[in-house]
């Protein structure tokens, strides 16, 4: 059972998203603007967030901001709001996942339960993780595995969770095609049924701090109608 923070100000929407979460059996707080949110999640942090983009009073993707300058709890995104750029905003603040209205209640609970899977252990039951760095591109980037932290040429980047397990996971293949479905079951641990801009969007995130010219990329590579793969060289 997890303690969800549902931040709505749709009524409707509200209600079947808690609706659906107590059934679940989990317990479900309510805020319907961006400063009733915040003040409840100041007062006790949620093992998770569903966060609408646009509230009254303060906006989603500030909240977000604020929220993640001191805590890694997972926040799904529920928006309206479907461009890239709108995503790409979401998932650069730090958003575990992103889903579109309107969504069907079994997809979000779906993604629910990953995103509980994912977060972070609570720091005393955090097991004693083995230090691995994966070194690449010829010593310029540097991935600490322990620390979730990746250098390049010594500069910390500034990468979202889910970001940095997509890199990791293409290192651990590095020069080997991963498809997108590979990529989905490793990185997010269930299908989308198709939808595969998730992806994308965070492909596209990766080469903005990695690559020297993110349009003409050297290590992140797509690979025409099948996937990526890390080129290390
Ligand atoms: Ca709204």
């Amino acid at each position: 059972m997890a303690d969800v923070l549902v931040v709505e100000d749709e009524d409707a929407i509200r209600e079947v998203v808690g609706y659906q979460l107590e059934r679940y059996g989990h317990q479900v707080r309510y805020a319907s603007d961006g400063v009733d949110a915040l003040r409840q999640i100041q007062e006790s942090l949620p093992n998770l967030v569903i966060l609408d983009l646009m509230l009254p009073r303060f906006a989603g993707l500030d909240l977000l901001r604020v929220l993640r300058e001191h805590s890694q709890v997972p926040v799904i995104i529920i928006s309206a709001r479907d461009t890239e750029a709108d995503r790409l905003a979401g998932f650069d603040l730090g958003a575990d996942d992103y889903l579109t209205k309107p969504f069907s209640v079994r997809e979000l609970m779906a993604r629910v339960q990953v995103a509980l899977r994912h977060s972070p252990p609570r720091v005393e039951e955090e097991p004693e993780a083995p230090e691995e760095t994966l070194t690449l591109a010829g010593g310029s980037l540097l991935l600490d595995l322990g620390r979730h932290e990746v250098r390049k040429d010594g500069r910390l980047l500034d990468l979202s969770p889910r970001a940095f397990e997509l890199l990791t996971y293409l290192a651990r293949h590095a020069n080997q095609v991963r498809s997108r479905d590979q990529i989905l079951e490793a990185v997010w641990g269930y299908a989308y049924g198709g939808d595969t801009r998730t992806i994308d969007v965070h492909v596209h995130a990766v080469r903005r701090k990695i690559e020297d010219e993110p349009r003409t990329p050297r290590h992140l590579v797509t690979v025409r109608q099948y996937g990526y793969k890390f080129v290390d060289e």
